[in-house]
């Protein structure tokens, strides 16, 4: 066998590998790469997984989905959990983990691909309980392929850090895959474009809390809601059994730092669904 062969070979193994041991530890150059690469054809893997493991967190996706009462939930959902599919191509609602994964970093369903340099899928355990869904991937994520890496990123890490979880418990994912020109709102025709692959990986996440920031993932979520996220944060809401809390988006802490004060007070609302209590001295 000649050495190139060897190392695609190797490099075969391993990504098998990263499929099938939920407990693989991938750096995020590793993972870029595996990302990008699973859109291109692969040899199937040696038996079938529902999913694979984006982080290193312990998996738990076996376990009966979570539905959560809407006690104190004072909106509930009513639009239909998921949209149309994209045209051409396997209906997103019915793919699994790898499948969308590799869907989304072939996806060419809006404006949004002629200008990005890599998809942003998303990140974490896809077995969480805990999940933050924001709003457009920037320019550090559009180059890294990973969700909340710059300043922004930062104080979410903090953020989460203060709630007593760490990154790799959590998921993290945009509302849309792809990065808008000049970090400016992604438009309706593209939040529609991409609605059913954040749509699915909440479905096969299956959430106990989803974690809102900013006013564009209110606007998906609860199309229906008219006030926006200044008077909406803070207040339970309820999307189809998953307790949704809005509150502001890391990037406008960054610019208003007076907010953070707000928004601590809605993560321990959080904080307290999974029995966690505040710790003098621990916020962002
Ligand atoms: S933003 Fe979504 S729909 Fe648009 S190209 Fe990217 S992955 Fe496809």
């Amino acid at each position: 066998m000649s050495r190139p062969d060897l190392f695609d070979e190797i490099i075969e193994c391993l990504k098998m590998q990263a499929l099938d041991s939920p407990d693989t530890c991938l750096s995020p150059e590793v993972r870029r790469e595996f990302y990008a690469d699973v859109a291109k054809p692969a040899p199937p893997p040696a038996h079938s997984r529902r999913t694979m493991s984006p982080g290193c967190a312990p998996q738990r996706f076996s376990a009966p989905p979570r539905r959560s009462p809407a006690d104190s939930a004072p909106h509930v959902c009513s639009a239909a959990p998921d949209s149309a599919p994209p045209a051409g191509g396997k209906d997103p609602r019915n793919m699994s983990w790898r499948e969308l994964a590799a869907a989304v970093a072939s996806c060419r369903g809006c404006k949004l691909c002629r200008t990005r340099t890599n998809t942003v899928f998303g990140d974490g355990n896809v077995r969480a309980e805990l999940m933050f869904l924001g709003e457009a991937p920037g320019a550090d994520e559009d180059l890294q392929g990973l969700p909340f890496v710059g300043r922004a990123g930062e104080l979410l890490t903090r953020m989460i850090g203060a709630m007593q979880f760490n990154r790799a418990e959590v998921f993290i994912a945009n509302t849309v895959k792809c990065r808008p020109p000049n970090n400016r709102n992604p438009e309706p025709d593209e939040t529609e474009a991409c609605r059913p692959f954040i749509m699915r990986q909440i479905e096969l996440i299956r959430p106990k809390v989803i974690v809102m920031l900013g006013a564009v993932p209110l606007r998906l979520l609860f199309p229906e809601v008219r006030a926006g996220i200044t008077r909406i944060r803070g207040s339970w809401m309820d999307y189809h059994g998953i307790k949704v809390m809005p509150t502001f988006h890391p990037a406008y802490l960054l610019r208003n730092p007076a907010a953070k004060a707000d928004v601590w007070k809605d993560l321990q609302l959080v904080m307290a669904v999974f029995g966690k209590k505040h710790v003098p001295g621990r916020r962002a």
